[in-house]
C-alpha cells in the first residue's frame, strides 16, 4: 500500500515575459511590440499550482533575491502552493521570453538562471523534511537534482512521477523509477528514439503503441494526446482515455495542468488510471478556460 499525503514538486519557477508582436523581427531588424505582461511560469511552478487545486503541494525550487522572485513567491502562495522549501540566492530568478504573434505561434527563450543553481543536497533535505507521498519533477532543473529526487522516492516508498520536458536523453535507471512517466506524443517519440525503440524514419505509431513501448522501460507511462485524451500503460496493460469535447480557448499549459492534477490524485490514493482519468477532465477544463481565469 502506498502512502497518501502531499505532492512535492521539484522544479523550476520563471517570470514569463509575454510580448505580443504583429510579426517576428528578421535577423538584424527591430519591431515594436503591441502588448506586454509578466506572469508566473516555469514547469515546476505551473504543475505545483495545478496540484494545489486538488491537494497539498509543496514546491522545491530556487528563486533569485530580485523583484521577480518576490512576485513569483507571492503568486505561488496566493495559488495555494506551500513555499517553505523555496530558497533564494543572488543569481536572478529564471525568466522565459515568450513572443506571441497573431497566427497563434509562440517563440520562447528560457533563461534558467536561479533554476540552474537548485542543489541536489538541498532537494534531498527538503524531501526528507516533508516526506511527501508523491515527488513530481520536470527537466527545467539540473538532471542530478531529478535523479536525487527519484532515488529519495525509491528509498522511502514515495511515488516518483517525471514529466521529462524539455525532453533530453535520460538514464535508463531513472526511467525505471518513473511511476508514471508523463509525456505528450512528441516527447514520447523522442524518449523512445533515444532508447532506440523507434528508428529515425519509423512512423511513431498510435498513442497506445507509444504508451506500450514506454511502459516496458518505466513502472508506468502516460502519453497525452491533446484533444484525443491520453493512454496509460501499466503492468503490460494499456488503457485509453478519451478526450473530452470542449471548445478550447487556450491550450497553453495543458500538459502542466494534466501532470499536476495527476500527481495530486495519486497523492490522494488514486491508481494511475483513475488519476489519469481525473487529470484528463481537469486539463480539458483548463484548455476551455482563459489562462488568467484558471
Ligand atoms: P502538452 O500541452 O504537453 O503538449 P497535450 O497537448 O497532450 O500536452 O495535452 C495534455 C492534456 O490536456 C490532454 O491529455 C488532454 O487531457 C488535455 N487537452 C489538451 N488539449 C485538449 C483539447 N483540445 N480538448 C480536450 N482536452 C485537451
Amino acid at each position: 500500500m502506498r502512502r497518501t499525503g502531499s505532492v512535492a514538486v521539484v522544479g523550476s519557477a520563471n517570470l514569463d515575459i509575454v510580448l505580443s508582436l504583429e510579426r517576428r523581427p528578421r535577423p538584424g531588424e527591430t519591431v515594436l511590440g503591441s502588448s506586454y505582461s509578466e506572469v508566473c511560469g516555469g514547469k515546476g511552478a505551473n504543475q505545483a499550482i495545478a496540484a494545489a487545486r486538488h491537494g497539498r503541494a509543496i514546491l522545491v525550487a530556487q528563486l533569485g533575491k530580485d523583484d521577480a522572485g518576490t512576485m513569483l513567491l507571492s503568486t505561488l502562495r496566493a495559488r495555494g502552493v506551500e513555499v517553505h522549501r523555496i530558497t533564494r540566492s543572488s543569481v536572478p530568478s529564471g525568466r522565459a521570453f515568450i513572443e506571441v504573434t497573431p497566427d497563434g505561434e509562440n517563440s520562447i527563450v528560457v533563461m534558467a538562471l536561479a533554476n540552474s543553481t537548485l542543489g541536489a543536497a538541498r532537494v534531498h533535505d527538503a524531501l526528507s523534511g516533508d516526506v511527501p507521498a508523491v515527488v513530481l519533477a520536470q527537466l527545467e532543473v539540473p538532471l542530478d537534482v531529478v535523479i536525487v529526487a527519484a532515488d529519495w522516492a525509491a528509498g522511502t516508498g514515495a511515488r516518483f512521477v517525471l514529466n521529462p520536458s524539455p525532453v533530453r536523453a535520460l538514464p535508463r535507471r531513472l526511467l525505471a523509477l518513473c511511476d508514471p512517466l508523463i509525456v505528450n506524443e512528441s516527447e514520447a517519440a523522442a524518449v523512445l528514439s533515444e532508447l532506440s525503440e523507434l528508428s529515425g524514419t519509423a512512423v511513431p505509431g498510435t498513442t497506445a503503441e507509444l504508451a506500450a513501448l514506454l511502459g516496458r522501460h518505466c513502472v508506468s507511462a502516460v502519453v497525452t494526446a491533446g484533444s484525443r485524451g491520453a493512454c496509460v500503460a501499466e503492468g503490460g496493460v494499456v488503457e485509453s482515455i478519451s478526450g473530452l469535447p470542449v471548445a478550447p480557448v487556450d491550450t497553453t499549459g495543458a500538459g502542466d495542468e494534466f501532470a499536476g492534477a495527476l500527481a495530486a490524485h495519486l497523492a490522494s490514493g488514486s491508481t494511475v488510471v483513475e488519476a489519469a482519468r481525473l487529470a484528463n477532465e481537469q486539463a480539458a477544463l483548463a484548455v476551455a478556460t482563459p489562462r488568467e481565469l484558471r
